[in-house]
């Protein structure tokens, strides 16, 4: 347990309804009730899990701050397994930096990004993929997105982690019998049987790496780039596209330029629609600054979705387009079929389109539209998704951790089959156990912790 109490804003800052004041630790309840004042109870009468009324005042000056409501948490039963004070304010930039202020006045300090749910893994509530996920869920973009998070936290991937872990350790066990006994060979029998445990445990890691590339994808989104010529109907597109599906909109920020990233939620997989900005300006963008900015567009790009008029032949323009998505994933777009006199050659589209799948589609009519997002699901995962698994892995920290384990259990394999000395088997064994560890936070070192909760959001 820590021994000093933090605080933080737990709501974002802005207006809003509510905003909380979380406060942890074992001065929770004595500092906040300097600051809290109710007529319904005194500090000693607070119950867990109860909200009650009151005001938050300041204590030098007798003033009232806000009139809020106050929720006192008895450790364990809380989410950091301390002693938690959540003060429930209004929801306004200065009520809430008021009340936190007098709380950090009390000798409480301010909490770190992360550190509540940084305490919940210390404390032992969590483990380390479980409070990833909490990141996770907060920052999911669609709704698979979010189902991948609960079952995460839940606990899911954990426990088909654990069981692996506790398997290898079974083999770890028969192996180091034969330690203990070196003048003793691993009989044959013994070693088969390792082999063909070790084998089906390889198979379990193996196929949670195959499917950690689409879960990377449902957790992370990918960027795409829609090119194309001036009036190709690359904004009608993004506008039909985002008008369907109600996409997220934010701010992007370290950039130059105010970036609007706008996320279209293609069957559960958000795509990040790159230099929005530059397709809705009316004006001719690549007659005005050239091709520079659709390159620097699918450059930034995992996908690259050119759109080409069937109203219009091939261009030059066109070849320059298809030729910037190089090697990239790609879907080449015809739009504007439902007109009925249409240029464009198929034929010749094929020939430049190179292997690529082509679709034919009218974003002002809405054709073709499901059948896009048909392929371009299909295309990013490549056909290897299964979301029934309710532990799919999302994080590629996750996916590098299996990948070490799986390294490391083959090599004990194969140094079984290969009548290696038992001892160099166990090391990798242990190597194993390790690197799966990691994903569970069993076996991480302080620095990986510090890192991954940086990355978390005050408050939480
Ligand atoms: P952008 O410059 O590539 O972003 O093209 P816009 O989306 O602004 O569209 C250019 C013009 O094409 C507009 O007048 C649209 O109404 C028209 N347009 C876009 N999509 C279609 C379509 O599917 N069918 C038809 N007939 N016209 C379209």
């Amino acid at each position: 347990m820590q021994e000093d109490t933090i605080a933080a804003i737990s709501t974002p800052l802005g207006e809003g309804g509510i905003g909380i004041v979380r406060i942890s630790g074992p001065e929770a309840l004595k500092v906040s009730g300097k600051i809290f004042k109710s007529k319904r109870a005194g500090l000693k009468e607070i119950k867990s899990h109860r909200m009650i009324y009151g005001h938050v005042c300041d204590r030098l000056t007798g003033e009232v701050v806000d009139e809020a409501l106050f929720c006192y948490m008895k450790a364990p039963h809380s989410y950091t397994r301390e002693d938690i004070v959540e003060i429930n304010c209004h929801g306004g930039m200065v009520p809430l930096r008021k009340t936190l202020e007098l709380v950090l006045a009390e000798g409480v300090r301010l909490a770190e990004a992360g550190e509540f749910s940084k305490r919940a893994f210390l404390n032992g509530r969590l483990d380390l993929a479980q409070a990833e996920s909490v990141i996770d869920l907060i920052r999911s973009k669609t709704e698979a997105g979010l189902k991948l998070a609960v079952s995460q936290l839940k606990g899911d991937l954990s426990k088909k982690i654990r069981e692996i872990q506790d398997k290898i350790l079974g083999i770890l066990a028969q192996v180091e019998v034969n330690i203990d006994f070196p003048e003793d060979d691993l009989e044959e029998a013994t070693g088969k049987d390792i082999i063909c445990a070790g084998e089906v445990l390889l198979e379990q890691i193996k196929s949670l790496i195959k499917g950690a590339d689409a879960g990377i994808i449902y957790r992370e989104g990918v960027k795409a780039a829609i090119v194309g010529k001036p009036n190709v109907g690359k904004s009608s597109l993004l506008n039909a596209l985002l008008r369907e599906k109600r996409a997220i909109v934010t701010d992007v920020p370290g950039t130059t330029r105010d970036v609007i990233e706008e996320i279209i939620n293609i069957k559960g997989i958000p795509l990040r629609i790159i230099d929005t900005a530059g397709l809705r300006e009316t004006e001719d963008l690549v007659e005005k600054i050239g091709m520079e900015r659709t390159r620097e567009a699918t450059d930034r790009a995992d996908l690259v979705l050119p759109v080409l008029d069937a109203t219009e032949g091939l261009s030059r323009e066109d070849f320059a387009v298809l030729a910037l998505a190089g090697a990239k994933k790609c879907l080449v777009i015809v739009n504007k079929i439902d007109v009925q006199d249409k240029k464009i050659d198929m034929e010749d589209l094929k020939k430049l389109a190179g292997g690529r799948k082509i679709i034919c589609i009218s974003a002002e009519q809405g054709t073709g539209l499901a059948e896009l997002e048909d392929m371009i699901a299909d295309l990013l995962l490549c056909g290897k998704v299964d979301q029934s698994d309710s532990y799919m892995v999302t994080n590629i920290r996750h996916k590098q951790a299996l990948e070490k384990a799986a390294f490391h259990l083959s090599e004990a394999i194969s140094s079984i089959k290969g009548m290696v000395p038992v001892d160099i088997v166990a090391i990798d064994l242990r190597e194993a156990w390790e690197a799966l560890g990691e994903i569970t936070g069993m076996s991480v070192t302080d620095d990986l912790i510090e890192k991954i909760f940086k990355d978390f959001c005050v408050g939480k």
